[in-house]
């Protein structure tokens, strides 16, 4: 609460507190006009901030939809997928569960929204009375809407990634000239979406400078201290990821040197940085895990644009991180237990259905905000800082659908030599 000198009967006064311990009536009369400006401002911060909110909001839905059922369309109509299909999915979800449950230890070690914050604890939105199986139990059923189109308008994202999964997978079953005419729908509303998402996109830095100022005129300037710690809790969680967790399955699993293994993905792995894109940067990943890390064909042509779609270690760990960071500031505390399994799963789901292109991370943090009862506009105090994580994250993305590929192959090479044996 530094303000400008205050004077009064000549004395000068650095801080209101210091003016208070000689008239506590005046300070209060400053302390409370400063509190009430800073309200007024913020008030208009956060609603023309809010305008940059609703425009991610308006391209989530149909981003969702179409990235999803391009990824999934994707694979071609071939026959004998199912067995490298199952490999691959156990192998997206399996990664993006340990990348979330790092994230959320590291956060919940951390604490990067009760560092340098002042808001007192207040009650969560949703209490812990529901126990963890019926909140489980909410999860699947959300999973299973009893009316698609509603779950469209609402919108409720859960329901409406898994009927557009489940749509994908029967356009597949059916095949022929139906899955060809869905598939090319999808991929030109996929592209139309695209560019207004990047272009929504540049507007970020006005959004963000509405967003910030709002969150700081009505947090103070101690958030910034907080955004340091998120910064570092996110970056040690994806390095644990990317150092530590895939090159141990890369070994073990994919039976590969990870060292040189990650030499080989290098071109791809720093595109990703630069460019923050999972789905610009595959055309590389394709020829850097073809040509220079020698799998086949086969494998990288089926796992990675699937993977550049759907599998995201490093946004899902990120969604994790961030959202229980808004918490930690909106809430001065941590979300219990019970809550944070909700951001887990939603997490998962969120990464799933981003679409590969800078910040579509933040376009899919609506869905967990949502969850577990936050506001969106708390969102702005960490768009400031997303551009970097983005390039951090999108590499991790990129990089485990690499590993993907190598544990695929691996798999279905053992797989292939026990036939040949029998
Ligand atoms: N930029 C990321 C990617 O392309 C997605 C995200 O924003 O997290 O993989």
């Amino acid at each position: 609460r530094a303000v400008d000198p205050l004077a009064k009967d000549e004395q000068t006064f650095r801080t209101v507190e210091e003016l208070g311990k000689v008239d506590p009536v005046a300070a209060e009369l400053y302390y409370s006009h400063g509190q009430s400006m800073a309200k007024q401002c913020g008030g208009w911060f956060k609603k023309i901030g809010g305008l940059f909110l609703r425009m991610l909001q308006m391209v989530a839905v149909p981003l969702i939809v179409t990235s999803l059922l391009t990824g999934i369309l994707g694979l071609g109509g071939a026959d004998d997928v199912g067995r490298m299909f199952r490999r691959t999915i156990l192998y997206y979800v399996a990664t993006s569960m340990i990348a979330i449950t790092t994230g959320l230890v590291v956060v919940n070690i951390v604490r990067p929204g009760l560092n340098g914050n002042a808001a007192p604890a207040k009650p969560h939105a949703t209490g812990e009375a529901a126990s963890l199986g019926e909140i489980l139990f909410q999860q699947v059923e959300a999973m299973i809407p009893s009316n698609p189109i509603a779950a469209l308008v609402e919108p409720n994202f859960l329901s409406i990634i898994a009927f557009t999964i489940a749509i994908g997978l029967f356009t597949l079953a059916v095949g022929g000239e139906t899955s060809q005419r869905i598939a090319d729908a999808a991929k030109a509303g996929f592209e139309v979406m695209m560019a207004m998402t990047t272009a929504i996109i540049k507007l970020a830095p006005v959004g963000v400078f509405f967003l910030i100022s709002y969150v700081t005129a009505t947090q103070g300037p101690s958030v910034f201290k907080a955004l340091g710690w998120y910064v570092l809790a996110v970056t040690i969680a994806l390095a644990i990821h990317a150092c530590i967790t895939l090159p141990l399955i890369v070994k073990f699993v994919a039976k590969r040197s990870p060292i040189e293994f990650a030499k080989a993905m290098s071109p791809a792995l720093l595109t990703a940085f630069s460019s923050a894109s999972s789905n610009g940067t595959l055309p590389l990943t394709m020829s850097s895990v073809e040509k220079r890390a020698g799998i086949s064909n086969k494998t990288g042509s089926f796992v990675l644009p699937l993977g550049a779609t759907i599998n995201m270690d490093g946004t899902a760990l990120y969604e994790a991180i961030a959202v229980l960071f808004i918490a930690q500031l909106h809430f001065g505390q941590n979300l219990p237990l019970t809550q944070q399994i909700i951001v887990a799963i939603t997490a998962l789901l969120a990464s799933v259905g981003a679409a590969g292109i800078p910040h579509a991370g933040l376009v899919m943090m609506v869905i967990i905000l949502q969850a577990v009862g936050l506001p969106i506009e708390m969102q702005g105090i960490i768009l400031a800082v997303d551009r970097v994580l983005d390039m951090a994250r999108t590499s991790v993305n990129v990089w485990s659908d690499a590993c993907g590929c190598a544990v695929v192959e691996q798999l279905e090479n053992s797989s292939a030599v026990l036939e040949t044996a029998a």
